[in-house]
């Protein structure tokens, strides 16, 4: 799990960085945005190759 921790780290920084699955070592994450209330957004990442799916809350106000 901690992977996907450093993996989501990365990815809430940076969107557009290419981040390796956690999973399965292979496919490169992909990362979908989607709304969530005006103070953040949900950030979707999941893995084309396995399928291996997290996501995060990110804050969007103030910062
Ligand atoms: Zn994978």
């Amino acid at each position: 799990m901690s992977a996907w921790i450093e993996a989501a780290k990365v990815l809430a920084v940076n969107s557009e960085v290419v981040v390796k699955c956690p999973e399965c070592g292979d496919g490169n994450l992909l990362v979908i945005d989607a709304g969530a209330g005006s103070s953040h957004v949900e950030r979707h990442i999941h893995c084309p190759k396995c399928g291996a799916y997290n996501a995060l809350l990110k804050r969007i106000d103030g910062v």
